[in-house]
């Protein structure tokens, strides 16, 4: 058991309860100097109604405290929850009471880091509590709830025995080559087998894409020339008077951002200045903002005012959206005498508040499956990069097996291995445990 650490569980606001958390080693002393003798006695999990006093036997308030034996508790170790009256004054003073009896202050998401330390939960379920705690939207907390649940690992837990292994049959006829006929796989089966977990490995990626897009959102870039009106279409879809609507050209500087919520995708729109090269003005640095908001962006929103073929900057607009979701809008249809409809363009008016026509487009070309709603993933960047590591180690393989280079291919499924068990935080290094919990925040 570690070093008991305490922290307040709830916002330090006016509220009608507050809950101070405390967990590790000799904490049950800690309450029975301050509460009650019979907490240090439990053996199970249970609940008291009583005075909470200071170290200097001063009561401070009547509490609920719940403690939990560490075969019980969500760290792993001896844990106390007070549950006081929510006046932050209050809540204070009980931390200090711990402190005085040699409780420190947790660190951010210390409560979850003893958790997956203690083996009470593993790496993608510990970043769980975070995801659950930061969604933004009924469809990404029902995500973050699988992969708590363990869903999600235990996707991956199958991927990782299947490379274990290959990795022993593979060096096993490496090491031991005179066991090869009855132990070792032949090296066309070794590459079969590799090629088939990269497979898995690339759908599990897919998935997690589809899984990102749904936790974190769309980032859509509005660019056009200026006055095409791209204000007033951040304004229609945001149904808000947010960016700046001029007649004069080149008016939007700043990029403004605003998010909308549709068919269960959360869009969040940046309108950029106008694509329009003056290098005397402060329309220079609106246009490097604009090509950077495309470059940083998910998805690109080209306006055009008329219903003709690219201008050189458009053309470079739809260079750099290459493998983003690209979608061209043709507003002020109101003044449009013929459409063409043809190479899937949107026509809409703005000014009337057309959105639909722009946001159902997004939502078609984002192409998120039914299921992915439903469906646990692997889908923060720590965990798609690591997939995506094991998924080239894997390709590395595969083409080391082919060119007969055994001890290679060997080493590049070691590699493959431990990106998956670093995934699950078994090979989880302090650096790598410290990054995903300095991003939580204290109590958890
Ligand atoms: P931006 O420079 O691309 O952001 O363009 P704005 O949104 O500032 O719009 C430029 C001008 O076009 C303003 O006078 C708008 O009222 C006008 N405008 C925008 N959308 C439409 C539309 O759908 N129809 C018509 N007729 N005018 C529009």
């Amino acid at each position: 058991m570690g070093k008991p650490i305490v922290a307040l569980a709830t916002p330090p606001l006016k509220s009608a309860l507050a809950v101070v958390r405390s967990t590790g080693e000799g904490v049950f002393s800690i309450a029975a100097a301050l509460f009650q003798k019979k907490v240090a006695e439990t053996e199970e999990r249970s609940s008291f109604v009583g005075y909470w006093k200071d170290e200097n036997g001063q009561r401070i308030d009547q509490v609920v405290v719940l403690a939990y034996p560490a075969a019980h508790s969500m760290t792993g170790e001896d844990t106390v929850e007070v549950i006081c009256h929510g006046n932050p004054l209050l809540s204070e003073r009980i931390i200090d009471s711990f402190l005085a009896l040699g409780a420190r202050y947790a660190k951010n998401g210390e409560f979850t880091s003893r958790a997956f330390l203690n083996g009470k939960m593993d790496l993608v379920e510990a970043e769980a509590v975070n995801d659950i705690i930061e969604a933004a939207s009924d469809e990404s907390r029902k995500l973050a709830l699988l992969s708590l649940e363990g869903k999600a690992s235990s996707l991956l837990k199958p991927v990782r025995d299947r490379l274990a292994d290959l990795l022993s049959s593979v060096e096993v006829g490496f090491d031991f080559p005179e066991y090869e006929e009855e132990t070792a796989l032949s090296v066309d089966e070794a590459k079969s087998k590799a090629k088939s977990i990269k497979q898995e490995i690339d759908s599990l990626i897919a998935e997690g894409e589809e899984g990102r897009i749904i936790k974190d959102g769309i980032k859509v870039a509005i660019v056009g020339r200026p006055n095409v009106g791209k204000s007033t279409i951040l304004n229609a879809l945001l149904k808000e008077d947010k960016a700046i609507v001029s007649e004069a050209a080149g008016t939007t500087r700043d990029i403004v951002e605003g998010s909308v919520r549709h068919k269960g995708l959360t869009f969040l729109f940046l309108d950029t200045a106008g694509l329009r090269d003056n290098p005397e003005s402060i329309e220079k640095i609106g246009i490097e903002k604009s090509l950077n908001a495309v470059k940083e962006a998910d998805a690109v929103l080209l306006v055009l005012d008329e219903d003709k073929p690219f201008d050189e900057e458009e053309r470079l607009v739809e260079g750099l959206a290459k493998g983003k979701i690209f979608l061209v809008a043709v507003n002020k249809s109101d003044l449009l005498r013929e459409k063409k409809a043809d190479g899937g363009r949107i026509y809409l008016s703005a000014i009337k508040g057309e959105r639909e026509p722009i946001l159902d487009a997004l939502a078609e070309k984002a192409g998120i499956s039914n299921g992915a709603f439903a469906r646990p993933s692997l889908s923060s960047s720590r965990q798609l990069s690591l997939l995506k590591n094991a998924s080239s180690d894997l390709d590395e393989a595969v083409s080391c097996f082919e060119s007969g280079a055994i001890d290679l291919a060997s080493s590049s499924v070691l590699s493959a291995y431990s990106a998956v068990r670093r995934l699950l935080g078994e090979e989880a290094t302090l650096d790598l445990s410290e990054e995903i919990f300095s991003r939580f925040c204290v109590g958890k």
